[in-house]
């Protein structure tokens, strides 16, 4: 059998790729080994225009925000599903320094971040200890990703060919002009299977880091299931089934990818100390994030071997960088029209080489 192209995973990137080739009427193999804690799965899906201790506007923000609504709500409309849903953050700042980075992103002009009107700040004092203000980020988009990934999953199915099953390195065979896997023959190769993608020797020299993440799930009945609440590193997040997404941690050092005592222990300490309504934990969930240290994305194809593709190193902003990657690194597969520079994997081309 021979399809145009094969995609080694279906987390974001590997549906965004394949969407992105879909349309452009390529025919595809997607093997995934269905895991139910992927990066993807763990994600709580914000699209937040600002990051960090110091409030700064994230990455491409400006293209991004109306780029991803755009993504999002298109897939959506193809499988039937609303995926993308506009939403803001109150942000609390657990410090005075925290509140001191927000003041200084509004003096920047109108943006992001804006003070959070008094009446409703302290409409906000019934349901959480605070005691440094209030203010709204927005626009936010929180994508539904589950929903996303079971959607999307369908339509491969029925429209190309989906192998629900662990990639096996050994059988991949690399040719100046094709690759073969298991008898099918294909133009390319895509390594969309996050952090896997490393384990394999064309891939393994390049400067990724991976980052556990910890998330919550609790119930908390008596909070508006309206906002995001975020309090520094500490972010609730509407999930599914009107249960909250608390999270998370970052953590460089770990020994394994399961859920932790000590990250639960410190999240429930946390969260005594900040809410004032009743809650419940019903589930932990961890994850590993394919991240990079130099926090940007490994987009683009092999120098040595231009059959071999990799989507990968989304680290904390697979939901907005996907997306708007996906597409480039399409038109480059069927147009020659390169991935931007600080995206390509093109980059590294000294060390892979
Ligand atoms: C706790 C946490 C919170 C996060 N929150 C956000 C957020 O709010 N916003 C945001 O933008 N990002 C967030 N992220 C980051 C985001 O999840 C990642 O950037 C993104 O999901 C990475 O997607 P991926 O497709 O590269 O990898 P993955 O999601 O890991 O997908 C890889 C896929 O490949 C499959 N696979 C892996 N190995 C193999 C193999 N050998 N054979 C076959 N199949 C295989 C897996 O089953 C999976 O389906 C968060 C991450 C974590 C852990």
């Amino acid at each position: 059998m021979e399809v145009d192209y094969i995609i080694i995973g279906q987390g974001i990137c590997g549906s965004f790729l394949s969407w992105e080739l879909s349309k452009e009427g390529q025919k595809l193999l997607i093997i995934d080994e269905p895991r139910p804690f992927s990066s993807t799965k763990v994600a709580s899906g914000v699209i937040n225009p600002v990051t960090g201790r110091q409030v700064v506007t994230t990455w491409l923000a400006e293209e991004l925000i109306p780029f991803t609504w755009d993504s999002y709500s298109q897939l959506g409309e193809h499988i039937g599903e609303q995926l993308v849903e506009p939403c803001s953050i109150y942000a609390f700042p657990p410090s005075e320094q925290m509140r001191e980075a927000y003041n200084k992103k509004m003096e920047e002009g109108p943006g992001f971040v804006k003070p959070l009107p008094i009446e409703t700040t302290e409409l906000y004092h019934q349901y959480f200890n605070f005691r440094n203000g209030a203010v709204e980020i927005t626009p936010v988009w929180l994508i539904h990703l589950h929903k996303l990934l079971k959607g999307w999953r369908q339509q491969l199915a029925t429209y190309h060919t989906l192998w629900e099953e662990k990639f096996d390195n050994t059988q991949l065979q690399i040719q100046p002009s094709h690759v073969s896997y298991k008898g099918i023959k294909a133009k390319k190769v895509f390594f969309c299977n996050g952090i896997d993608t490393f384990e394999h020797p064309l891939w393994s020299k390049l400067p990724y880091s991976y980052n556990k993440g910890e998330a919550l799930i609790a119930d908390i009945p008596g909070l508006p299931f309206k906002h995001i609440y975020k309090f520094g590193i500490t972010t609730l997040v509407p999930w599914y089934n009107n249960l909250w997404w608390v999270g998370s941690s970052y953590d460089n050092h770990f020994t394994d990818d399961q859920p932790s005592e000590t990250f639960r222990n410190r999240k429930m300490a946390e969260l005594e100390l900040l809410l004032k309504c009743d809650y419940s934990v019903i589930d932990h969930i961890a994850s590993i994030r394919p991240a990079t240290i130099e926090r940007r994305p490994f987009a683009g194809f092999h120098p040595l071997h231009p059959t071999a593709g990799i989507f990968n190193g989304m680290g904390t902003k697979g939901c907005s960088l996907a997306p708007y990657l996906a597409k480039q690194l399409a038109r480059e597969t069927l147009y020659n029209e390169p991935v931007i520079a600080s995206a390509s994997v093109q980059r590294f081309s000294g060390i892979l080489k």
